[in-house]
């Protein structure tokens, strides 16, 4: 969805809300204006700073580089989401992105805000020592608006920990004195950081859609739930006599690590697709996810040729065409890519039943629209790909304890919480008499949140 659909998308539940004042508060007419009014200031953003960073390259000559960061709101707490390094980025982008964290956080009831930043740099094509000028110059550039206690970022697409790092420890340099360890969270573990936070997306997005299914399954056994039409389509599944069959698209910290739970989970699933900027790969019986990602971790990107497949010992069949993974035959499609992947165009030829937006906005709203109207279950990207941002939330806390939380607690934290929106969400979609999709419930919840504090704070 781009950032206009978002916005529509918003007013859209704002309206739903107002009919059903979900809140006996709110009956009263004096109080109808908190609904306008949330409307209008979630589609509005608070704050957009673009800015040039120039570096110098290892050849000698000059980038200038277009940087971003949007704070989009903050009734819920400070600023807050990651900043990506992408050739794709531009201002719109960001700003979409920005007001799906405002949406993310409050959805899954943590104390941030919304906010996102973004540089038009393709980090493969910069050395390391000129992504490390690009994040120390985006740093003394935006630090009069970033900060622990207004607007704290984190990594996203094409970021990481030693990203982060670096402009840590640019952000302690310029402001000697003030307090600096939670100006970002997805530091690396030696510099304040959790561990488990590379894999904490890519495992919260699988296991929301896990969770989905497992309740469903349980529940449909023992006929308690209504059935929907959406998820008559995955009956079948139920049975287990054939293993759910699962494409994933992209292969990097979301994508690599969900398809190596789907391998590992109790109901047997089997990863049929998978793909990355370069190759979509594909077996109709089930492709090696560990030796995939290790090749993965040597290469950087997936085998394109038989040599590499053979390297890699893995049998596939290899689609010049990354996004030959979108349309292979599979039941479960895990969309852990870019934004716009599925459109009015390639909607059609879509075979799986259930779709989960492991990235942000995969899915146009067009094709939104056709899936809800054929009963294909999407799970949102605001639902699914909390977990970074969850395990930021342990990170910030983290620094008040005496000692770091272990692996195994971050996960299990994160996982816990996950679970417990998504049951909020479950709950409603097969047991509420309203028949509404899973992405207007996860934005109902969320922006009854956000309309509850902005009347609160009598805004
Ligand atoms: N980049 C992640 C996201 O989009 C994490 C943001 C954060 O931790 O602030 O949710």
């Amino acid at each position: 969805m781009s950032r206009d659909d978002t916005r529509r998308f918003i007013q859209d539940v704002v309206n739903q809300l107002k009919k059903e004042s979900f809140s006996a508060e709110f009956q009263k007419n004096e109080n109808g204006g908190v609904f306008d009014s949330a409307a209008e200031i979630l589609k509005t953003t608070d704050k957009i700073i673009k800015s040039y960073i120039r570096v110098a390259r290892d050849d000698g000559s000059i980038s200038r580089i277009p940087a971003y960061r949007v704070q989009h709101n903050n009734i819920s707490g400070f600023y807050k989401g990651g900043i990506r390094f992408s050739d794709a980025v531009n201002e719109e982008e960001v700003e979409n992105l920005a007001i799906l964290m405002t949406i993310k956080n409050a959805l899954h009831e943590l104390p941030f805000g919304g906010a996102k930043g973004g540089v038009y740099v393709d980090p493969k094509k910069f050395s390391q020592k000129e992504l490390n000028m690009v994040s120390k110059k985006y740093v003394q550039r935006l630090k009069p608006d970033l900060g622990p206690t207004n607007d704290i970022p984190a990594p996203d697409l094409g970021t990481n920990e030693t990203i982060i790092d670096w402009m840590v420890g640019e952000y302690k340099t310029i402001t000697p004195g003030e307090s600096y360890i939670n100006s970002f969270t997805g530091k690396s573990d030696v510099n304040g950081g959790v561990t488990g936070r590379r894999e904490a997306t890519g495992i919260g997005t699988f296991l929301t859609y896990y969770h989905l299914i497992s309740r469903w399954f349980q529940e449909a056994e023992a006929e308690k739930v209504t059935r929907k039409k959406s998820w008559q389509n995955i009956e079948a599944l139920r049975t287990g006599e054939q293993p759910i069959k699962v494409a994933v698209q992209g292969f990097g910290n979301v994508g690599s690590i969900a398809a190596e739970e789907a391998i590992h989970c109790d109901y047997e699933h089997m990863v049929v697709a998978v793909s990355d900027k370069y190759v979509s790969l594909g077996n109709e019986e089930g492709l090696d996810i560990e030796k995939l990602i290790t090749y993965h971790d040597v290469h950087g990107q997936l085998p394109e040729s038989q040599e590499g497949l053979a390297e890699a010992g893995v049998e596939a069949v290899i689609a010049e065409d990354p996004a030959a993974v979108l349309t292979s035959e599979c039941d479960v499609l895990i969309l852990a890519a870019v934004e716009d992947q599925i459109t009015e165009d390639n909607m059609k030829d879509i075979s799986a039943k259930i779709l989960v937006e492991g990235a942000n906005a995969p899915i146009t709203m067009g094709a939104d629209k056709y899936f809800e109207e054929n009963g294909v279950m999407v799970i949102p990207d605001i639902l699914a790909n909390a977990g970074g941002v969850h395990v930021s939330y342990l990170e910030w806390i983290q620094t008040n304890m005496p000692k770091p939380f272990t692996k195994e607690e971050v996960i299990s934290e994160m996982s816990e919480k996950m679970k417990h929106i998504s049951s909020r969400v479950y709950d409603h979609y097969f047991y509420a008499e309203t028949h509404d999709t899973a992405r207007v419930l996860c934005y109902k919840l969320a922006l009854k949140r956000l309309i509850t504090l902005l009347y609160k704070h009598g805004k």
